[in-house]
C-alpha cells in the first residue's frame, strides 16, 4: 500500500467510531481491535506507530508467527475457531482475550489446560445471534447464552469470563443485522450482574450499527488493511 494509506484508513475508521459513539452516548468507551489476519507485520508496525495496540488474529499459527516477528509487545486478541489441539499453543502465546469460546465444552477444555498451567485466561462467550441466517456458525444459541455463561462462571474457575462476542447476521439486510445485535445486547445486559463488561460486536461492514446497539469492542479488518474495501 502507498505510504500513509494505512494511517489514513485508521484515522477514518477512528472518526467513524467517534461519531457513532457520541450519538450512542458520550459516556460510552469503544475499543478498536485491528484484525490483522489479512495483513503482515509491516502493516502492523505501521499501525503501532500510529498508536494502535490491540490486534486480532483468527489462526493460532499466524498469531504465533506475527507475535514472534514483532519487536514490541502488543495486546493480542484471538477471534477465530479454536480447535482443541491448538489450545495449549494459544495459551502459551499469552493472548489478552479469547473472543471465540462458542460452547461449554470448549470452555471446559480451555479451563482444564489453564489449571494444568496454573494460570487464568480471559474469555468471551461467543453467541450465535442469527441462527436462521448462519446455522453452521460458531457460538451458542442466543436463547441458551445466559445459562451457558453462568455455567462457565460456576464451573471454570481458571477462566475470567468478561462478556460476550457475536458475529451478527450474515445478511445484507440492515434489519436482520440490527435484530442480531439487539439480541446480543439483551443477553449482555442480562449478564451485567454476572460481571459482563465487554460486548464485542461489529466488523468492517457493520461496526457503526453495532455501536448504535451498544457494542464497546469492535473488530475491524478489511476496512483498515485491505486496499480495495
Ligand atoms: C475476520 C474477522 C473480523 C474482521 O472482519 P472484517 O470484515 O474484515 O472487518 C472480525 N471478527 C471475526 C471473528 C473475524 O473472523
Amino acid at each position: 500500500m502507498p505510504e500513509n494509506a494505512l494511517k489514513q484508513k485508521l484515522a477514518l475508521v477512528l472518526q467513524k467510531i467517534e461519531r457513532a459513539r457520541i450519538s450512542y452516548s458520550r459516556h460510552q468507551i469503544v475499543r478498536l481491535i485491528a484484525v490483522s489476519k489479512y495483513s503482515d507485520t509491516e502493516a502492523i508496525s505501521e499501525l503501532y506507530a500510529c498508536g494502535q495496540r490491540a490486534f486480532g488474529e483468527s489462526r493460532v499459527q499466524d498469531l504465533a508467527a506475527k507475535k514472534s516477528a514483532l519487536p514490541f509487545p502488543l495486546e493480542w486478541h484471538f477471534i477465530g475457531n479454536l480447535q482443541k489441539n491448538k489450545i495449549n499453543a494459544l495459551l502459551d502465546l499469552n493472548v489478552f482475550l479469547i473472543h471465540s469460546v462458542g460452547s461449554f465444552a470448549l470452555a471446559e477444555e480451555i479451563n482444564a489446560r489453564c489449571m494444568a498451567k496454573n494460570r487464568v485466561q480471559k474469555i468471551l462467550l461467543q453467541i450465535n445471534s442469527a441462527p436462521q441466517e448462519n446455522p453452521e456458525k460458531n457460538g451458542v444459541h442466543f436463547d441458551e447464552a445466559q445459562e451457558i455463561y453462568r455455567q462457565i462462571l460456576k464451573n471454570c474457575k481458571n477462566l475470567r469470563v468478561l462478556g460476550v462476542m457475536s458475529m451478527g447476521a450474515a445478511s445484507s439486510d440492515p434489519r436482520e443485522i440490527s435484530q442480531a445485535f439487539a439480541r446480543t445486547k439483551a443477553v449482555f445486559d442480562a449478564l451485567s450482574g454476572d460481571g459482563a463488561e465487554i460486548l464485542s460486536m461489529g466488523m468492517s461492514r457493520d461496526y457503526e450499527l453495532a455501536i448504535a446497539h451498544g457494542a464497546n469492542m469492535i473488530r475491524v479488518g478489511s476496512e483498515i488493511f485491505r486496499q480495495f474495501f
